[in-house]
């Protein structure tokens, strides 16, 4: 099965680092034109790096700055991409954060923080990229859909978090905020799914996993028994948006390795 998704335009949020790096490269591959969003001065560097990469390889694109959780910068990444692009074709939502805290511990700043990138700026982007798959309509020279958004929640949109309230918090909205959104827009042709990672070898966990002891324990909650990585979750997001999977909205798929699956219960409950 070869998956194309020439000449579609996609923009994925906070794709400087990790999983969004990896799912930029897997779109671009695809033949998806990519913007390679990144948040601020401190990580131009890097999304600079990812989108030479990709060109290297034989794909285009383009950097843009913005953070998610400011609503002008929102409309200045979205209208910049459809002056230079003609139009959006996928949204993913990815950029995101943890501020772990014990919870009487927790400030209001960390839960806003929290809150504002990891929710906040999923609404701000998916409200500007259904303005535009609404205004452009159904292109079948592209797909079938008038357009893809695909979330990055978590296991921990149903596995609560400990010590990770406003995070845990953060993806239950987005597993709502999705679910929704494929309600209202479905009729429309607009599909909408989430991605519910598990353990994917990314900065945001390193202490999971930087040494031995930590691997360790990690893999114990992981059934198949090794820690994901970013292409494995990019994999998905090309099925995701293209029309190998246009019966399927207001899903979450779960890339896990199984975590979701209970471990207890392998030995009997
Ligand atoms: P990461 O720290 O490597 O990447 C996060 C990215 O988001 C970075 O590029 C960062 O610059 C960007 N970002 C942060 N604030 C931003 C803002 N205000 N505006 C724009 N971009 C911003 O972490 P990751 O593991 O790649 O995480 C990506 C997504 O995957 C997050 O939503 C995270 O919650 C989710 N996730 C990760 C895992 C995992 O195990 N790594 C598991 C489940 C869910």
């Amino acid at each position: 099965m070869e998956i194309s998704l020439k000449n579609q335009v996609a923009i994925i949020t906070g794709a400087s680092s990790g999983i969004g790096t990896g799912i930029a490269k897997s779109l671009a591959k695809a033949g998806a034109i990519v913007v390679v969003n990144h948040s601020s001065e401190h990580s131009k560097d890097e999304a600079e790096a990812v989108l030479h990469e990709i060109k290297q390889n034989g794909g285009s694109g383009m950097v843009f700055q913005c953070d998610v959780s400011d609503e002008n910068q929102v409309l200045a990444m979205f209208s910049e991409t459809i002056s230079k692009f003609g139009t959006v074709d996928i949204l993913v939502n990815n950029a995101g954060l943890q501020k772990d805290a014990k919870f009487t511990e927790m400030t209001v700043k960390d839960w806003d923080t929290v809150m504002d990138i990891n929710l906040k700026g999923q609404f701000l982007c998916a409200r500007e990229a259904i303005k535009e798959f609404l205004r452009r309509g159904i292109d079948t020279s592209k797909s079938v859909a008038c357009g893809k958004i695909i979330h990055i929640s978590s296991v921990h949109e149903v596995i609560p978090w400990a010590g990770h309230v406003n995070y845990a918090a953060s993806k239950g909205g987005v597993k709502l905020l999705m679910q929704s959104l494929a309600q209202e827009y479905g009729a429309q042709k607009i599909r909408v799914n989430s991605i519910c990672p598990g353990a994917i070898q990314t900065p945001i966990n390193e202490e999971a996993w930087e040494t031995k002891e930590a691997m360790e324990d990690l893999l114990k909650l992981i059934p198949y028994d090794r820690i994901g990585q970013p292409e494995d979750v990019g994999n998905l997001a090309v099925f995701l948006a293209s029309d190998f999977s246009d019966y399927i909205t207001g899903a979450s798929i779960f890339v896990d390795g199984g975590m979701t699956v209970l471990e207890s219960f392998s030995r009997g409950g």
